[in-house]
């Protein structure tokens, strides 16, 4: 009871109202400011930089220099030229952006541990004690700031967010740009929010954005005023409710923050072993991962189908692209795997299949060098034949409407009751 007291009063002296929980570092335009830290030649010019050198490739990243003058991330080299006479363009490199960050990492550590690296040029830390005040917080992220600059390199600006809730403190980072401190209090919310785009807050996307304004919402008041219940209508899941508590500065209860895989599996029954059968589980396999990324706001970067054929033989595939939820893009993939794999198969018959999403990412994080390509755009239209589906499953039981053919496997599929995992509910209808 004693410690509850003590606990009790540490809270109350650390609260000014402020409430802040996080700090979100982003670097700034970071690959083009690595580019110019090691080639001091071109600091303070237009500079992109690209994943291979051709002019029909987009920039992975501009300099502020060539953002000012309309030439930003996802811009087409052949444009950027047109737009800048003389634009400067380097050739992505990969492993130099990771000795920087890694450095980088260093230098926050001795200030805050590092509660979570969101991609290479962004992570999250939580605060703590007195650091949850306004101004030792603040002083606390110019520290962060400084040493980055003295002791890594002077190109290598960041912005910082600090808040209540992690969505806000990244929300925050993105505010002010280059080198920005933006510190939204508790008591000073929706305040700030109210000069944002929807779009800009992570979770947000294109898709998300048009299902809000056919429901009326288009700004962020409007938003802020949205009951979590109408959230998680709009959102068709839990997700909703979770980004009303993040946007009004409270942490969603569980931040899954190190879910790695997405894994179905099925022992065939009999009449699906022989292999033209056992293909259609595997798309279904496939489906069924799908659509619990969407559910739980995740995208994958990859998928690893493992098959073991009913003379025991074990056969594996995987595969790479750029990220997404697209059902649609994962059964493609799904399909080329199956070929490679069957081919090897040594019978006509498979006993197991089990399906993998790799490389995931949250859906509200920006894809990086690890999981970039620029065509990773997804299909709009896809996607929303998709979340309909998904509506319609969750309404009237799974399997109502699928994707091709509904193949014939008898009771649900992978939800099983494992003892390292157990199920979320709608999985039970996936
Ligand atoms: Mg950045």
């Amino acid at each position: 009871m004693a410690q509850n007291a003590d606990t009790t009063e540490l809270d109350e002296r650390w609260r000014d109202g402020a409430e802040l929980r996080w700090l979100y570092l982003d670097m700034n335009s970071y690959f083009a400011s690595c580019a110019q830290q090691d080639e001091p030649a071109i600091r303070g010019k237009p500079v992109i930089v690209v994943p291979v050198m051709s002019d029909y490739t987009c920039a992975i990243a501009a300099s502020y220099q060539a953002k000012a003058l309309g030439v930003k991330t996802g811009t087409q080299v052949k444009e950027a030229r047109e737009k800048i006479p003389g634009l400067i363009v380097r050739e992505a490199r990969p492993d130099r952006y990771v000795e920087l960050h890694n450095k980088i990492l260093e230098q926050i550590d001795h200030v805050i541990p590092v509660e979570k690296v969101c991609s290479i040029d962004e992570v999250v830390c939580r605060l703590m004690g007195p650091q949850c005040l306004e101004a030792p917080a603040r002083a606390l992220g110019h520290r962060i700031q400084r040493r980055i600059l003295e002791n890594v390199g002077e190109c290598l600006t960041s912005s910082i967010g600090i808040a209540p809730s992690r969505l806000l403190a990244k929300t925050a980072a993105d505010m002010k740009k280059p080198l920005g401190l933006t510190v939204l209090r508790q008591d000073q919310l929706p305040g700030a929010l109210l000069d944002l785009d929807i779009d800009e807050f992570a979770g947000i996307g294109r898709s998300m954005k048009m299902r809000l304004n056919k429901v009326g919402v288009e700004t962020v008041r409007e938003l802020w005023d949205m009951s979590p219940s109408r959230m998680r209508q709009v959102w068709r899941g839990i997700m909703g409710e979770n980004f009303w508590y993040a946007l009004h500065g409270t942490d969603p209860p569980e931040i899954e923050t190190h879910r790695a895989s997405i894994t179905h599996g099925h022992v065939l029954a009999q009449e699906l072993r022989p292999v033209e059968h056992a293909r259609g589980v595997a798309r279904r396999l496939t489906a069924k991962c799908g659509s619990r990324l969407r559910r739980m706001g995740y995208k994958c970067g990859g998928l690893h189908i493992y098959l073991r054929g009913a003379d025991g033989e074990k056969l594996e595939a995987a595969t790479r692209f750029a990220v997404t939820s697209d059902s649609f893009r994962m059964l493609q993939a799904c399909d080329e795997l199956w070929a490679q794999c069957a081919r090897k198969l040594k019978g006509p018959r498979v006993k197991q299949i089990v399906v993998t999403c790799l490389h995931l990412l949250e859906a509200g994080m920006k894809p990086d060098l690890f999981g970039w390509t620029p065509e990773g755009e997804e299909d709009g239209r896809h996607m929303n034949l998709l979340s309909a589906l998904d509506g319609i499953n969750q309404r009237f039981g799974k399997d109502k409407v699928t994707i091709g053919p509904p193949t014939k496997m008898h009771g649900f599929v992978g939800a099983k009751i494992a003892f390292n995992r157990i199920p979320e509910q709608p999985e039970f209808w996936e």
